[in-house]
């Protein structure tokens, strides 16, 4: 799973739910890791703005929602709540620790044999729970099937109906995954059950070698090899090859219905954790080790005072720092978020640009122009007085270069004022100090603990850097100080008033919160 930190406008709360962090965007919205006050995880998908404000799209998105509550078996990720009249409509599913059946072979290759028959049989019978609810799926693609340590679980069931038949299909916009559509779909014939069948064909092509039956390149050469051309299914083990090429039938009517599948492959369903590779298994427990860090640091938000509104609205993000400090971990020197820099290719930049954060600058010093023009000013009386005064022809020089140095100094405060702030971003991968056009990464995972120190105007964000990482050094550009073995890299309260400078460390805070929880450390000062 792709977990990345909620960015600021993004709601904290759903219905219900408290988001905790966003998993992916899709055609139709957004989709969340939240958590039901009961403490249950569940995916919560949100509704695009634009297609919430569709009449019909609405419509159908409450009829599709109440169908897809009711499929039950075993291998469906179970829809446990939605709202289609919230403002933006959203839809709550099971949470599966699990990668997609497409990262598993995208990140360790086609799965083996044994996998892939397990997979035919949970598919199955997931198609067939899918089915007895009188829905279709359309949209069934290694994309839309979770990996969960049990067996594989089937989500986006009745939902890609309510887009396929919204208003982007009626701009020309080809709906869906081409590669994993049956041929009456790919003709825009009628599609049923049957449909879902071939796709699971195309989808179990995948799994055991990388690449669906027709190709992967969407192409419409490839739109017409799957109504036309034979499915490659050479690479598919020979036991599952004819069950395979079945579901692949050009024909509805000759395809197998699910039961007929699991006639044939039921005994091979998965059993424990033993339907995986150790390598899928230990992206699982990845993911659940990350989701179980996730509960460490994400505090409960706290419950509104005043009763619920009636109708269930979408809030805004709550406007209050974290209530609770995170608790300082000792293997905070790790990464603090899966994007880390270690992940990245050799080259990239630790600490990205374009990777969204929040953006602190210092603003241009209105004391040190103050104090410049204070000081020409002395330095233009005094010069202007020199023939009033009496000065002995020896102190006449000390009297020049006083009034030099000086001058001199009003000059240096002034190019100070004058120079551009320091901005500061704080992003997943780290902070990002930079100054006309030169710039300082601190990426997270050389960061043990990050905080604000000082109070008032000396408020300052210092870091203590990971052991065997150098600590940031003062450049010209960019001066930094020591504090009590950490470094100080910007000031937080330097400018503005009373309520600016409060206003800052509290976005400074909500950000280091948000983007490093596990090295953040609230109880700094
Ligand atoms: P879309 O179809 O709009 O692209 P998806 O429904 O596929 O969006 O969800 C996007 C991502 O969110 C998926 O790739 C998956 O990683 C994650 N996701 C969706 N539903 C769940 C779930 N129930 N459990 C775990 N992860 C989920």
């Amino acid at each position: 799973m792709d977990v990345q930190p909620l960015l600021a406008g993004e709601p904290s709360r759903v219905g219900d739910y408290r988001l905790l962090a966003r998993l992916g965007k899709g055609s139709m919205g957004s989709v969340y890791l939240a958590r039901s006050r009961g403490g249950r995880t569940v995916a919560v998908k949100v509704v695009r703005s634009d297609l919430a404000e569709d009449p019909q799209f609405r419509e159908r998105f409450r009829r599709e929602a109440a169908i897809s509550r009711t499929v039950g078996g075993f291998w469906t990720a179970a829809v446990v709540d939605a709202d289609p009249e919230a403002e933006q409509p959203w839809l709550a599913t099971e949470y599966v620790p699990g990668p997609t059946l497409h990262q598993a072979v995208a990140e360790n290759g086609p799965l083996p044999e044994q996998t892939v028959g397990a997979l035919a049989a949970g598919l199955a019978e997931a198609l067939g729970a899918i089915h007895a609810a009188d829905l279709v799926h359309r949209d069934l693609k290694p994309a839309n099937v979770l990996i969960g340590p049990d067996g594989p679980r089937v989500i986006d069931f009745g939902i890609s109906r309510v887009m396929s038949s919204s208003a982007m299909t009626a701009t020309g916009t080809f709906f869906g995954t081409p590669g994993y559509f049956s041929p009456e779909q790919t003709e825009g014939s009628e599609v049923g059950p049957a449909s879902d069948v071939f796709s699971l064909g195309a989808v179990l092509v995948f799994a055991a070698t990388g690449h669906g039956p027709f190709g992967e390149d969407g192409t419409v050469a490839m739109l017409y090899r799957v109504v036309n051309s034979e499915p490659e299914v050479g690479d598919v083990p020979a036991s599952l090859r004819p069950l395979v090429a079945a579901c692949l039938a050009k024909k509805p009517a000759e395809r197998p219905t699910p039961t007929m599948i699991l006639d044939r492959v039921g005994g091979a369903g998965p059993q424990g954790r033993q339907w995986l590779p150790a390598q899928v298994t230990a992206l699982i427990d990845e993911n659940t080790t990350r989701l179980q860090s996730m509960d460490e640091v994400v505090p409960a938000t706290p419950e509104p005072q005043s009763p619920r509104p009636p109708t269930r609205a979408y809030d805004p993000v709550l406007p209050e720092p974290p209530v609770a400090p995170p608790p300082r971990q000792a293997e905070a020197a790790g990464p603090s978020h899966p994007r880390t820099a270690s992940s990245k290719p050799a080259g990239a930049p630790l600490v990205r640009k374009d990777n969204p954060g929040a953006v602190f600058r210092t603003g241009r010093r209105s004391g040190a122009v103050a104090y410049a023009a204070m000081v020409f000013l002395l330095a233009y009386g005094a010069y202007a007085s020199r023939g009033a005064i009496e000065i002995a022809e020896n102190a006449r020089v000390i009297f020049l270069l006083g009034v030099g140095c000086l001058v001199l100094s009003g000059v240096l405060s002034l190019v100070r004022a004058l120079l551009p702030g320091l901005r500061l971003k704080v992003n997943s991968d780290g902070l990002l100090v930079s100054r006309v056009g030169l710039s300082r990464q601190i990426p997270w995972n050389h960061v043990s603990r990050v905080g604000l120190v000082g109070s008032g105007k000396k408020q300052t964000v210092a870091v203590w850097v990971a052991a065997g990482t150098p600590a940031p050094r003062s450049t010209w550009w960019h001066r930094v100080r020591g504090y009590h073995g950490g470094t100080k890299v910007f000031p937080v309260g330097s400018t503005g008033g009373l309520w600016t400078r409060r206003w800052q460390a509290k976005r400074m805070r909500d950000a280091l919160y948000r983007y490093a929880p596990r090295v953040y450390d609230a109880r700094l000062l």
